[in-house]
């Protein structure tokens, strides 16, 4: 259905002979072992043993001497499939492959999907869909909920296999030292975070087993972006208490780190006080290195210097009293076009603060071409494309909205109408999984 010869590209597999790359892609091909891996994780707080239910492990490309993983989903059932059908359908794929496209044009750490194949299968879910198999490349699976599986066993010396594969993989500068590959896993996450909170992302699942330890985005299932600027926005139907919703991205993310924690203490030193207290320490220093990264991507947004807390907040709540649409407002700040915000209650002061504390008006306005995107997958756009695309066999909505969102912050380019207008139906979107 789909190949991204972009990705392909980048890893130097375009060129693979078409049956072979289609053996490949679907799981049969003899030559090699696909393995499925163990993990656990807490979902919506409560723990539990999962593991790839349906997704199988190809290898590893490489990339600049980088390695990364190579997946299959919707493969079919393996033994973590937990009574579960194995199975992906062509609609949910579809999502992920465009959101994870989205993602990286937006300069955000993601796992991206490389292939979508149609199995000829039917799949039930609340209704029936056409069932297909995606890969998708990572710079690794290896998920929070993965150190949760060593752990439990039981086994110190599964986790410190682990971890040293881990810390060889992604953070090879600081090998043998554990704290210091905590620190930098906590780091990556809050970088992350960051960026997301910045374009308005929601996740929507953030339980242990969807947080990957090389802080790339990964598994959207019920994700959305938001449209009028409003913290509690919550979007998935599974999360009724608002777990997962926009102000608690940080904050999950934070509660998630502590779960890693637990799992290496035994690595961080043998008295288990020791090992508590500097991990409490490290997991402290969470919100300092969080609020860095998030005001440095506010910074940018406002073409600003420094950044400046106060500015920050006085829009974010003029938004939200006004009910303004988060991508929207920034866009209309850095064309300078406020027409339609200057007649609201606080808004002229604050733009006159906002302005004095810009030196150099086109540094400012570069800075903020490059950071605040024009197009975003609204939801309502995207469940559009992905209706056309699965159940009409129509792919010109997909593809034009794709071939949009590769480019987000062309301000040159005409962009139609609808793609920019939030939800018409403001407030009560909700996301269904739909695996
Ligand atoms: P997810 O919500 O996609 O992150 O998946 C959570 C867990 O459920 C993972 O262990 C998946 O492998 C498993 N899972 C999700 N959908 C299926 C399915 N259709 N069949 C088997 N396992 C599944
Ligand atoms: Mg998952």
């Amino acid at each position: 259905v789909l190949f991204n010869h972009d990705l392909a590209n980048e890893f130097n597999i375009d060129s693979l002979d078409s049956d072979k790359r289609m053996n490949v892609l679907d799981g049969s091909d003899n030559d090699i072992d696909y393995f499925a891996q163990a993990y656990a994780g807490h979902q919506f707080g409560h723990f539990t043993i999962l593991g790839d239910g349906r997704a199988l492990n190809i290898g590893e490309v490489i990339k600049d001497n980088t390695r990364y993983d190579i997946q299959l989903k919707g493969s079919g059932p393996t033994p973590y499939s937990r009574g579960g059908d194995g199975k992906a359908t062509l609609y949910s794929m579809l999502r992920e492959y465009l959101i994870g496209e989205a993602l990286h044009a937006l300069n955000i750490p993601t796992s991206r999907t490389l292939s979508i194949l149609k199995t000829g299968e039917t799949v039930q879910r609340t209704k029936e869909h056409t069932g297909a198999i995606a890969s998708r490349i990572a710079r690794s699976h290896l998920r929070i909920g993965t150190f949760q599986y060593a752990f439990v066993k039981g086994d110190v010396d599964l986790v410190k296999t682990l971890a040293d594969y881990a810390i060889e993989k992604h953070y090879p500068e600081n090998k043998d030292n554990y704290y210091a590959f905590f620190h930098d896993v906590l780091k990556a996450q809050a970088k992350l975070i960051a960026k997301w909170q910045s374009i308005g992302f929601i996740h929507g699942v953030l339980n242990t087993d969807n947080v990957l330890i090389s802080g790339e985005s990964i598994d959207f299932g019920p994700c959305a972006f938001m449209d009028y600027y409003y913290p509690n926005t919550v979007f998935s139907s599974i999360d009724r208490f608002g777990r997962y919703k926009y102000s608690q991205q940080p904050i999950i993310t934070s509660w998630n780190l502590s779960k890693l924690a637990e799992t290496l203490f035994p690595l961080f030193d043998n008295d288990k006080e020791k090992a508590i207290n500097k991990a409490n320490e490290l997991l402290k220093s969470f919100e300092d290195i969080y609020t860095y990264y998030y005001n440095e991507e506010m910074r940018k947004k406002l073409g600003l210097d420094q950044p400046n807390k106060d500015i920050i907040d006085r829009l974010l709540t003029l938004m939200e009293n006004h009910q303004l649409d988060f991508t929207n407002t920034f866009i209309k700040l850095t064309t300078n076009d406020v027409s339609t915000l200057k007649d609201l209650n606080g808004f002229s002061q604050w733009y006159q603060d906002w302005k004095a504390l810009i030196t150099d008006h086109s540094k400012a306005t570069r800075m903020m071409q490059n950071h605040n995107p024009r197009i975003i997958p609204r939801n309502h756009i995207v469940e559009e494309a992905l209706n056309a695309f699965a159940f009409e066999k129509d792919d010109t909505p997909f593809n034009a909205l794709l071939e949009l969102l590769k480019d987000p912050f062309n301000y040159t380019k005409t962009i139609p109408e609808k793609y920019q207008k939030p939800n018409p139906h403001k407030s009560d979107y909700v996301t269904y999984c739909g695996t």
